[in-house]
């Protein structure tokens, strides 16, 4: 039975190590977030603030360092336009109080996301997605990165099971977690597959996920890679959040994909609590960056 990772415990470690650096620079970085109206990004945003509370990141709200106005964190309609968001975006762009800009996914459908990513200024960029930062990443040069993909890094790293030659399968191919996290295992020196929905209408699928050393699996369908599928003793990180049943499950047959793993990543508790810690971990990565400049 595979040794199940712990997510929170993972993310404490990282949280004392952010705390002494932010003793360290004798900082207050200022991290605004930009949501849209709904449960999940509540849920996610509601988390972001908590941490960034416990280590004295600002976010712009009230109960929290950095200025309680307009600036701050802010929760838009659905119905929001792509105007009133880069009027939000350019007023953090041009404030060299704010260091770091999160913009949750998925947004309202009359807003694109290319578009947005392509007008957060690429210093204050803390997920990565601007075209420079994707381009970065594309020759290994980040400093900033998916936030979910460098989670997803870190809990392989806590198991201490090398990559380098490691037959490593993505499955999912999203710009914020399966492409980033295959050139994060690529430039470990993982032999790296990317599965999408051409691999499962392929009747490939399985095939793939039977021979992963380490797998990822980032879709949003819940339980569809089978227990049975996973290689003995393989590194099972699942990113996937979907509500069946009023219950928060992953993209993997857990219970039956713990009997073959040998590390498994839970549903809730695996790759969620280590991304928020991310989040602050770049945070005041771009608080330096623009502090050197
Ligand atoms: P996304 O943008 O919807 O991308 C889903 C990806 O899965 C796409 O590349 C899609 O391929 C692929 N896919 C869909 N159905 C498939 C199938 N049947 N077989 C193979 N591939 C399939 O989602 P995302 O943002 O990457 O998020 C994925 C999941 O992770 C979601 O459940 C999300 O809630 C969760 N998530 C968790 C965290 C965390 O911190 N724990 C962070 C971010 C996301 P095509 O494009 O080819 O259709």
């Amino acid at each position: 039975m595979g040794i199940v990772l712990d997510g929170k415990a993972i993310a404490e470690r990282i949280k004392h190590e952010l705390q002494a650096e932010l003793q360290r620079l004798r900082a207050t970085p200022q991290l605004r977030v930009l949501y849209f109206a709904s449960p999940a990004s509540r849920i996610y945003w509601e988390a972001q603030r908590r941490i960034a509370v416990e280590l004295g990141i600002g976010t712009g709200t009230s109960s929290n360092p950095g200025p309680p106005d307009y600036r701050g964190s802010i929760e838009c309609p659905t119905d929001i336009t792509l105007e009133r968001v880069a009027e939000i975006l350019d007023r953090w762009n041009r404030d060299p109080q704010v260091h770091g800009i999160f913009v949750h996914q998925p947004m309202p459908t009359q807003i694109d996301a290319a578009r947005v990513s392509a007008l957060i200024d690429p210093r204050k960029d803390i997920e990565g997605i601007h075209p420079q930062n994707s381009a970065r990443r594309f020759f290994a040069k980040a400093r900033i990165g998916s936030c979910t993909a460098l989670a997803v890094m870190e809990l392989i790293e806590s198991t201490g099971v090398p990559l380098e030659g490691a037959e490593a399968v993505v499955v999912g191919h999203s710009e914020i977690v399966g492409r980033p996290v295959s050139m994060l295992l690529l430039d470990k020196l993982a032999t790296t597959t990317i599965c999408h929905l051409g691999t499962t209408r392929a009747g490939r699928l399985e095939d793939h996920v039977r021979r992963a050393d380490v797998l990822v699996v980032a879709i949003g369908r819940p339980r569809h890679v089978k227990g049975q599928w996973i290689k003995p003793g393989a590194v099972v990180i699942d990113v996937g959040i979907n509500v069946v049943d009023k219950r928060v499950v992953g993209d993997v047959e857990f219970e039956t994909a713990k009997e073959r793993a040998g590390f498994i990543s839970p549903v809730p508790g695996g790759v969620g609590p280590v991304t928020v810690m991310m989040v602050m971990k770049n945070a005041i990565e771009a608080y330096k960056l623009q502090a050197a400049a």
